[in-house]
């Protein structure tokens, strides 16, 4: 099926398969005497293995889940507090605290009442809203205009709610999603001292170490914000002298799946060298960044240069062609890559942050739909 040049033979594939099979096909490298022999691999995952982890992310993707799953869920998931006390959050929401009630079912104590309330059962709404030592530190911070919805609504609505900040039931509303949470793990840690250590705390001392908790893990997520945004802020730099710079991206349509990539060579003083883009078929966007950095890659030693970094924003194409040098590694395409690797020259592989990929990630869009030829710039068509 390849022709006298070892390329596809569109002219017998075109009268035989279907339209949408033969752009898969063109997204796959042409076969050549260097690649090992075909292998069975797991279609469903970028790197064709299989793995429970990858087995679950398809089964969720393939579920419709924003209508089906409790909201309440994703913004625990999103809770920007401390680690303990988000894995707190989602067992309160589970029920799965080990309150009397539920230790008595296990047979762990033959009580189920509250230690404070002697004839009330104790359960994580008693523990956590209910029971006069909780009520306490809620009355403090509570609209009293707003308390008796505070303490009349069905849990589940009532924790969703104060997560949400949307509960409008504080004094103050600032940090609501941070102090909820911290007064909820403190009038926690407050019950199993009672019970466990016999220490009672008072309620001002609870309201103000969640206060302290609150507002320390706001200014530790606001830090973490700046961080990322100066790592994200990162612009584009030129190579060291003597060296060449390639930025490749790939582009996919979510739609038809219709895959291009695009890429730039740039010397030293950044300077334009040479711009390419293709449209490569139907495939992964893995896949259309393996076109990129394997198309890249041939244009500058096809051009002479032997010291070259490689720019990606795609960690997926930089692992799969770190596997294969290590003999793992399925794709044609990354053998197509190994097979540029070890000529003789130098070379660094190296990830980027998206906005500072722009430049590719614009001539990866440039690409015509009607042909699969690559088309090369001289100059910049941005
Ligand atoms: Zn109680």
């Amino acid at each position: 099926m390849v022709d006298s040049a070892g390329e596809w033979d569109w002219r017998i594939l075109q009268g035989r398969l279907p339209q949408h099979i033969l752009l898969c096909l063109a997204a796959m490298h042409r076969p050549q005497q260097s690649f090992p022999i075909d292998r069975v691999g797991w279609g469903l995952w970028d790197d064709r293995r299989f793995s429970i982890k990858s087995a679950y992310q398809v089964r969720l993707d393939h579920t419709d889940r924003l209508d089906t799953v409790d909201p309440t869920w994703k913004i625990i998931h999103h809770f920007r507090g401390l680690q303990r006390i988000k894995i707190f959050l989602w067992l309160v929401y589970h029920k799965k605290l080990m309150t009397n009630d539920k230790r008595t079912r296990r047979h762990f104590t033959p009580d189920n009442k509250c230690l404070v309330c002697i004839d009330m059962v104790e359960d994580v709404d008693h523990v956590l809203r209910h029971c006069p030592s909780a009520k306490l530190v809620w009355t403090v911070l509570i609209n009293p205009m707003k308390r008796s919805e505070f303490f009349s609504l069905p849990f589940e609505q009532w924790f969703a709610l104060n997560l949400r900040q949307q509960g409008d039931f504080v004094r103050e509303l600032k940090d609501w999603d941070m102090l909820f949470p911290a007064v909820l793990w403190n009038l926690w840690k407050q019950r199993n001292d009672r019970v466990f250590n016999g220490v009672t705390e008072e309620w001002g001392s609870v309201v103000a170490r969640s206060k302290w908790f609150a507002d320390s893990s706001t200014a530790a997520a606001a830090t973490l914000r700046i961080q990322h945004a100066a790592v994200a802020s990162n612009s584009w730099c030129p190579p060291e002298d003597g060296w060449v710079k390639l930025n490749t991206d790939g582009t996919r349509s979510s739609i038809d799946g219709r895959a291009a990539c695009g890429g730039v060579l740039r010397d030293h003083t950044g300077t334009w060298i040479r711009g390419f883009t293709r449209f490569v078929g139907r495939c992964s966007v893995v896949e259309a960044e393996l076109w990129g950095i394997g198309t890249g890659m041939a244009l500058a030693w096809e051009l002479g240069y032997r010291q070259l970094v490689i720019e990606t924003d795609s960690v997926d194409a930089l692992r799969l062609i770190e596997q294969r040098s290590k003999g793992g590694g399925p794709f044609t395409l990354v053998h197509r890559i190994h097979v540029l690797r070890v000529l003789d020259w130098r070379l660094v592989f190296s990830k980027i942050g998206r906005d500072s990929n722009d430049v590719a990630d614009r001539l990866a869009k440039l690409a015509s739909y009607a042909s699969l030829d690559t088309e090369f710039f001289d100059e910049s068509p941005l």
